[in-house]
């Protein structure tokens, strides 16, 4: 359960299809990871920067008007959106430099589509005095014009990526390409639990810290160190698996992963593990929106940070498995979430977040009012206003 197995496979999925050049690179690049994790020293200084920096621990929150709201189950959010910088990622970015630093980098390289991921590398590597390239579609550009300016404020070169459709997949095309052409001097930085091994087992450590941290909250709140139920959204995976990881052996707890469908199923989506097909994207293999010939689909969701044609080799084996369930919310669906949450507790969660919202919605009335539930409410709304203005619902 708990994999990756050596050559980075959770069952058939993961690996690390890359260019020859960069082989010797994720071997070194693994290496550090497994020193610098078994280093007392070096873990000491990641919790502390998470603590002084980041502001953690998080707080468990117990929504109690969303709580009575839905009527049944009781409802805890473990609040990532009080996280410096607004979401869940950038316990990544501290654990992924600190690890730059150690391997003695000098430049990190990131992709980013909304911008969220950018703007957490770019801070960190301000924080440590690192040079930070992000590369960015040109689309995402123009639709995200604030995170390029907080990503520029903060010191990095943003650099626009003009192939195919102008977004992530072709941000992190270049990313790539980047990497190989100065791999020794330079740090990949990657946002969630994708690319090659031993990336996706590697963020999956620097984000568990929020499932552990709900442990032992819920110990406090509830007497009971397990909920009935952990429930994320799923763009690539990272704040889902980050929630799960603790509780994945433990087989009472029901996990549910929420994927975005866009305007429906049956039409522009990014319900990867619910609709696509097994196959090989920015190094690993895992679930894809693909065509018959294998070309990659566009994805599409309301929220920039689940719109993705992939998704983590770990949720492709998990939801083989049937350890979780993926299920999916609708853009309209989000939205009317965002408004709940924000009207019952004073909180405005991210578009992303609120598809986990969405889906806690139609699951939290069917279960016993003694149930607990974990919700991972992985960022807050600020960035998604415009949007969300734009919809009405906020009138
Ligand atoms: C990026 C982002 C996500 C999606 O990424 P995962 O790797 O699936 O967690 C979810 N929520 C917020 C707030 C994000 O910024």
């Amino acid at each position: 359960m708990k994999g990756p197995d050596d050559r980075g496979r959770f069952g058939p999925y993961g690996g690390a299809f890359v260019p020859e050049v960069l082989v010797p690179e994720l071997r070194f690049l693994q290496e550090a990871f497994n020193s610098a994790w078994a280093d007392e020293a070096f873990r000491a200084r990641y919790h502390r920067i998470l603590k002084d920096f980041v502001g953690r621990p998080t707080p468990l929150t117990f929504a109690s008007r969303l709580t009575l709201a839905l009527g049944g189950a009781r409802i805890y959010l473990k609040r990532e959106d009080l996280c410096h910088t607004g979401a869940h990622k950038v316990n990544n970015a501290v654990g992924q430099i600190l690890l730059a630093r150690r391997m003695g980098k000098a430049r990190i390289i990131a992709e980013t589509g909304a911008g969220q991921h950018g703007v957490a590398t770019a801070t960190v590597a301000a924080r440590f005095g690192l040079e930070c390239t992000v590369h960015m579609g040109v689309e995402d550009m123009r639709r995200q014009r604030l995170n390029v300016d907080r990503m520029r404020l903060l010191g990095a070169e943003v650099r626009p990526a003009t192939s195919g459709t102008r977004t992530l997949k072709d941000a992190t095309n270049e990313a790539i390409r980047d990497w190989v052409s100065h791999p020794r001097e330079s740090y990949y930085l990657i946002g969630s639990v994708v690319g090659p091994h031993p990336y996706p087992v590697m963020v999956r450590t620097f984000h568990r810290i929020i499932g552990d941290e709900a442990k032992r909250q819920l110990i406090d709140a509830e007497g009971r160190n397990s909920p009935d139920m952990a429930i994320a959204c799923v763009g690539g995976g990272s704040n889902a698996i980050g929630l799960f990881f603790p509780f994945l052996v433990d087989r009472s707890v029901r996990l549910v992963g929420v994927e975005a469908a866009g305007e429906g199923l049956d039409r522009r989506h990014a319900a990867t593990l619910s609709c696509g097909t097994p196959g090989v994207l920015h190094g690993a293999l895992s679930y894809l929106l693909q065509d018959s010939e294998g070309q990659v689909q566009p994805a599409h969701s309301i929220s920039a940070g689940l719109d993705y044609p992939g998704v983590g080799p770990e949720h492709a084996f998990l939801k083989d498995l049937g350890r979780v369930e993926y299920v999916t919310a609708t853009d309209r669906e989000a939205l009317d979430a965002v408004k709940l949450l924000s009207r019952t507790e004073g909180i405005i969660p991210a578009l992303e977040t609120a598809h986990a919202i969405a889906a806690l919605m139609r699951m939290a009335p069917d279960m016993a009012v003694e149930q607990v539930i974990v919700l991972n409410c992985s960022g807050r709304g600020d960035k998604d206003m415009n949007i969300i203005s734009k919809e009405d619902v906020a009138i």
